[in-house]
């Protein structure tokens, strides 16, 4: 039976993504590809997806594949009860396990909060690139919160202040994310005390993604939710530091007074994707429990980006490109303004024309600014440095390298893409 797949009878009514584009990590991967299959040699700077394979010791109970059952709209209870036990082990934060909703990734349940909650949505620039899409596809308006590259592209307590001072008892919800996708940086505890003082002044309910914070390079990564434990909303999940992005699994920890607010979101959840993966779910449990091989991992895993991260922002920052040094999550927010006029010499104007000619004349895959919130002719960019066999990597560094420095020679070695691609673009800068 040969069916007919082409028609014209369709009218486009494609009006509800309300002009969006697919999103513009996911989109710069399937263009990395593409050109990779073309033949082309492509770092592949742009996808912030971790190079490390899922822990050994997380992969081992995916016998949970029996599990056919849809589980509880808001996570089997086992997994809500351990990520309870590793909130309290790793940040001190009490809470129950009926405090835990878990979802298909952080971003989906990111967006169904988007979706419940009616006050004003502020987010500081620059910031992760799905916020604001999100807040579009709800039709929500999003107040931006510029920050300044002296202070490392963070949210500063007095400008928050400002914002809230006008109209003091508005509802509001404030993302904020640290360690930060596009910067790397993050919130010394002092400034987390004053965010949480603004906060609690104007009953801001604080969505704290914190889906880096294992990666915090220090391995010292401390969550806003001690300073503001009432109004905060732990995000975070395994995609990150368990290198399990497609395993689709996130999770929020809500104080209990905004119990209303998580039933909210678990009422869209049972309409929507009624539970997350029974098997991801019953895998997930072995990752937030405490096993010493999963610290040795991490470990390492901060190590490796520690020292990539510190040598490609110093190798940059000679050739007088400028940047918050890296401190956590595996990301460079470079910002190229030293060489402006060379680039508009070019024809080069803005952050996605800056990409573009990158990735054309080098192969170098990163993302401009402006999918991060900045402004058009800003030439910051976001790059990742991810690629490399995340495997081999912290298995040498685990192994050999157990007890000696990782130096310029063991990324040589062993992220010798990575270091081709800061050699590639000094080259290119020197050109221009
Ligand atoms: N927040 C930030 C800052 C991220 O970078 C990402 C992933 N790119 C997410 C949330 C979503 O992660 P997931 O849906 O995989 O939990």
């Amino acid at each position: 039976m040969s069916g007919v797949r082409k028609s014209n009878h369709f009218v486009n009514l494609n009006l509800n993504v309300r002009g969006l584009n697919q999103s513009a990590t996911l989109l710069i991967n399937e263009r990395s590809n593409e050109l990779i299959k073309q033949g082309s040699t492509v770092y592949k700077l742009g996808l912030g997806q971790s190079p490390f394979p899922v822990p050994e010791r997380v992969q081992e109970p995916c016998g949970g594949m029996h599990t056919k059952r849809i589980t509880f709209v808001r996570g089997l209870m086992p997994l809500r009860e351990a990520v309870a036990a590793f909130n309290f082990r790793h940040q001190g934060i009490e809470c129950s396990p009926e405090d835990i909703i878990v979802g298909p990734g952080s971003k989906e349940l990111i967006f169904i909060l988007q979706l419940v909650y009616y006050g004003e949505l502020i987010i500081p620039t620059p910031s992760w690139v799905s916020y604001s899409p999100q807040a579009r596809i709800v039709g929500r308006h999003v107040t931006w919160v510029p920050t300044d590259e002296e202070n490392d592209w963070r949210l500063s307590p007095e400008k928050l202040d400002l914002i809230c001072r006008n109209d003091p008892d508005r509802p509001r919800v404030v993302i904020l994310n640290y360690p930060s996708n596009p910067t790397g940086s993050t919130y010394p505890v002092p400034r987390l005390k004053k965010l949480a003082e603004v906060a609690r002044k104007y009953n801001i309910i604080l969505v704290s993604d914190e889906i880096y914070g294992l990666l915090d390079h220090s391995g010292n990564h401390v969550s806003i939710a001690q300073f503001y434990p009432e109004g905060t909303i732990l995000s975070s999940g395994l995609s990150k530091w368990a290198g399990a992005g497609g395993w689709r699994l996130g999770t929020f920890t809500f104080p209990e007074n905004l119990r209303w607010l998580q039933d909210a979101m678990a009422i869209v959840a049972s309409e929507t994707f009624t539970s997350t993966s029974a098997p991801i779910q019953y895998a997930a449990i072995t990752a937030f429990q405490d096993h010493p091989e999963i610290d040795e991992y991490l470990h390492h895993s901060r190590r490796i980006l520690k020292t990539l991260g510190n040598y490609m922002a110093d190798r940059l920052k000679v050739k007088h490109i400028t940047m918050p040094s890296p401190k956590g999550a595996f990301y460079l927010f470079p910002n190229f303004n030293y060489y402006r006029e060379k680039l508009a010499a070019k024809g080069i104007l803005t952050s996605f024309e800056l990409c573009e000619a990158l990735l054309q004349e080098t192969g170098i895959a990163i993302l401009p600014g402006i999918d991060f919130g900045r402004q058009t002719e800003e030439l910051t960019c976001r790059m990742a440095y991810v690629d490399f066999d995340g495997e081999l990597v912290l298995n040498k560094a685990m192994i050999e390298y157990r007890d000696k420095k990782l130096d310029e020679a063991f990324l040589r070695l062993y992220c010798s893409k990575m270091m081709k691609a800061v050699d590639l673009l000094e080259e290119w800068l020197d050109q221009l």
